[in-house]
C-alpha cells in the first residue's frame, strides 16, 4: 500500500514551507534531547513507535518530575504544617516552596495568592461557590461563552440554579473566535462574573484575554475569571498583567502529576471570599457554634493536601522553565502550522478553529465528512497514534459547528515534525479505509 507521505513526498516539503510561511523561526530547540527525558514515549503500539498527540487531555511526565515525586516519598514525606519533627518540617518546606515557585512562575505578587486545588475543575468550582456566595444573587448575570469546557459551564449552571442569577453565553464566530462584539453587548451593571477560557481545548483558539479584561473593567464591576488549563502549560502567563481576578490551571497538563493544580487570585479578593470547603487547616479557631478562618490561601485548603503532587508540579515548572516557555510555544506553533498545512490537503477534511496560526494553541481538531471521529481515533490508534475523539467536554462547541464529534491532535514540547507527517499519512490512510 502506498502511503500518503511516500506517494506525495513533494507535498510534505510544501507542508514544511507552509509552517515556514507561518512565521516560524529556526530555533535550537533540541526535541530529541527533550524526548529522552520522557521514558513513556520510548515504546511501540501495535508494532509502531508511539506518537502521543493527546497532551491537551494530559501531558506526559519527564524523568525529573517522576524522580522528584519518588524522592519526596523516599526521603521526606510527612503531613504538612502540623508536626514539630524533621520530616514534617521538610514536607512543609517542600510544599510551601512549591507554592512559591509556581506563584512566581505565573507572575503572582506572592505565594499567598496561590490556592492549591486538585486541578482546573476544582479551581473553577471553588470560584463559582465562593464568588457566588459573596457577589451573586437573583437579578444578576454570569457571562461565559459557547467555547467553554464543561468545567467552566456546569459550576456556573449550578450557581445560577442556586442563586436565581441568569447565565449568558457569548457567541462564537464561524472561524472559531470569541465574538467580541457579542460579548461586549452582554456586559453591563448586572454582570457579576465573566468566566472564559484562556485557550480553548476544543478549538485551539487563544483568546485576547487582556483586551477582554479591559472590556470587563470598562463595562462592569464583575469578577473576571480565566480557565487557564490550556494556557499556562503552553505560553508565558503573567496573571497580574492580564487584568483578571482569578486564574485556574491543572498540573497534569504541564508535565506535572495528576490531582494537583491551582487557583490564582488577587489578594484582596481572596481575603473577601468565603471558604469553599470546611475542615482541618482552613480555620483559625473553632468554637462550638462557629469558626474563624485562616488567612488565604489556607482558608481555601481544607484537609491534607496533595503534597507529592505539589512537589512534582514544582519540578515540572523547573523543567519547562529550563527549556523556556517561549521556545516551547514557538515549537508548538511550528508543529501546528505543519499539521494544519498537511491535514488541509486531505479530501473532505475540515479543521475547526481559527484560520490564523497565531490565534491557535497546540490543538488541531478535525472532521472528515462521512467519517465518524471515533472510528478515525480507533484507526489512528492501531497505527500507533494517540489522539482524542469526541466532544472533548465541550458539547456546545461541537453543537455550534454542526458536528457530532471531532478527532483532536494536540501537541507539546516533545512532539516532532516526523510525528506530524505520520499523523497526516495515517489520517489519509484512515480516510481511505473508512470511506471504501
Ligand atoms: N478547562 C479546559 C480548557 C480543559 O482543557 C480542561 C481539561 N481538559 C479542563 C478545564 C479541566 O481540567 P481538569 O480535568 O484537569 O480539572
Amino acid at each position: 500500500m502506498s502511503t500518503f507521505g511516500s506517494a506525495e513526498s513533494g507535498s510534505i516539503e510544501a507542508d514544511r514551507r507552509g509552517y515556514d510561511r507561518a512565521g516560524a523561526v529556526a530555533t535550537s530547540f533540541d526535541v530529541e534531547a527533550i524526548r529522552r527525558d520522557f521514558p513513556v514515549l520510548d515504546q511501540e503500539v501495535d508494532g509502531r513507535p508511539l506518537v502521543y498527540l493527546d497532551s491537551a487531555a494530559s501531558s506526559q511526565k519527564p524523568r525529573q518530575v517522576i524522580d522528584a515525586v519518588a524522592g519526596y516519598y523516599l526521603r521526606d514525606h510527612a503531613n504538612v504544617h502540623r508536626g514539630v519533627h524533621e520530616l514534617a518540617r521538610r514536607a512543609t518546606e517542600a510544599y510551601e516552596g512549591a507554592r512559591a515557585r509556581i506563584a512566581e512562575w505565573i507572575g503572582a505578587t506572592g505565594p499567598g495568592e496561590l490556592v492549591w486545588t486538585r486541578g482546573t475543575s476544582e479551581a473553577l468550582n471553588l470560584a463559582a461557590f465562593s464568588v457566588g456566595q459573596a457577589r451573586v444573587g437573583h437579578g444578576y448575570e454570569i457571562v461565559i461563552s459557547e467555547m467553554e469546557h464543561h468545567s467552566n459551564i456546569v459550576p456556573w449552571q449550578l450557581l445560577a440554579a442556586r442563586s436565581g442569577a441568569k447565565l449568558r453565553y457569548a457567541a462564537l464566530t464561524d472561524d472559531g473566535l470569541l465574538d467580541l462584539d457579542h460579548l461586549a453587548g452582554l456586559l453591563g451593571p448586572r454582570t457579576r462574573v465573566v468566566s472564559l477560557c484562556h485557550v480553548s481545548n476544543a478549538l485551539g483558539t487563544i483568546n485576547p484575554v487582556a483586551e477582554i479584561g479591559e472590556l470587563v473593567r470598562d463595562r462592569t464591576d464583575a469578577i473576571y475569571i480565566l480557565d487557564g488549563a490550556q494556557g499556562v502549560p503552553h505560553m508565558r502567563v503573567e496573571v497580574a498583567s492580564i487584568g483578571c481576578d482569578l486564574y485556574a490551571f491543572s498540573g497534569h497538563k504541564m508535565c506535572g502529576p495528576t490531582g494537583v493544580g491551582g487557583l490564582w487570585g488577587r489578594r484582596e479578593l481572596l481575603e473577601e471570599l468565603p471558604p469553599y470547603q470546611g475542615g482541618g487547616e482552613m480555620i483559625e479557631r473553632v468554637y462550638r457554634d462557629r469558626s474563624t478562618w485562616a488567612e488565604p490561601p489556607h482558608k481555601f485548603e481544607a484537609g491534607t493536601p496533595n503534597i507529592a503532587g505539589a512537589v512534582g508540579l514544582a519540578a515540572a515548572i523547573d523543567y519547562l522553565d529550563g527549556i523556556g516557555i517561549d521556545s516551547i510555544h514557538r515549537h508548538e506553533t511550528e508543529l501546528v502550522a505543519h499539521a494544519v498545512a498537511g491535514l488541509s490537503r486531505i479530501d473532505g477534511l475540515r479543521i475547526l478553529g481559527p484560520a490564523g496560526i497565531e490565534r491557535r494553541g497546540g490543538v488541531v481538531p478535525f472532521v472528515i465528512e462521512g467519517v465518524a471521529a471515533q472510528d478515525m481515533g480507533t484507526i489512528l490508534d492501531v497505527q500507533g497514534i494517540a489522539v482524542r475523539a469526541g466532544h472533548h467536554c465541550a458539547q456546545l462547541v461541537v453543537d455550534r459547528y454542526g458536528v457530532e464529534a471531532t478527532a483532536r491532535a494536540s501537541f507539546y514540547l516533545y512532539n516532532t515534525h516526523e510525528e506530524v507527517e505520520r499523523l497526516v499519512e495515517a489520517v489519509a490512510n484512515a480516510r481511505r479505509i473508512l470511506m471504501e
